[in-house]
């Protein structure tokens, strides 16, 4: 990739890593949790949580590789941009993939192949390894994100 900042390019995704495709963390400061439910916010005082939501929250963090016209690599996606290829919030698919065996392996299988715009951004901090997408527009008219067509596969009903 050239020493630019942002590139926006037209690409395939090919695959996506979908072994590990959400982590937990606090609903309010967002710090990283334990995949433990149980494990909760040791920065964040118990009281300033509202009684009616759950203190943790679970956001997208998917490693998927990708091919443009001259190369392929790898980039990770987060929360928002991952929203728009499975369209549902990570909590919604979490709980749709428990009761749902291989939702992610369909998940990743259904959009790969598929096209999109994407915007490709360097790491900012040192420590980052992966390109990050940070928008991508599904190119081809009529895209299903992923949790319509997996509902669709195992006969669910969207409420
Ligand atoms: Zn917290």
């Amino acid at each position: 990739m050239e020493a630019k900042e942002h590139t926006t390019m037209m690409c395939t995704l090919l695959a996506i890593d979908h072994t590990d495709f959400s982590y937990r963390a606090c609903s309010l400061c967002e710090r990283t949790l334990p995949d433990n439910p149980s494990s909760l916010c040791r920065y964040c005082n118990p009281s300033a949580f509202n009684p009616r939501f759950p203190r943790s929250k679970r956001f997208f963090r998917i490693l998927m590789s990708i091919a443009s016209d001259t190369k392929v690599f790898t980039v990770i996606c987060f929360d928002r941009v991952a929203k728009v290829l499975f369209g549902c919030s990570a909590d919604e698919f979490f709980d749709f993939a428990r009761f749902h065996p291989f939702s992610a392996a369909n998940a990743s299988r259904i959009l790969e192949g598929e096209m999109f715009k994407m915007t490709i951004s360097k790491p900012k901090n040192g420590n980052a390894q992966n390109l990050r997408a940070v928008q991508v527009v599904p190119l081809k008219t009529g895209f299903q994100p992923a949790i319509v067509t997996l509902r669709e596969l195992y006969g669910v009903r969207s409420s």
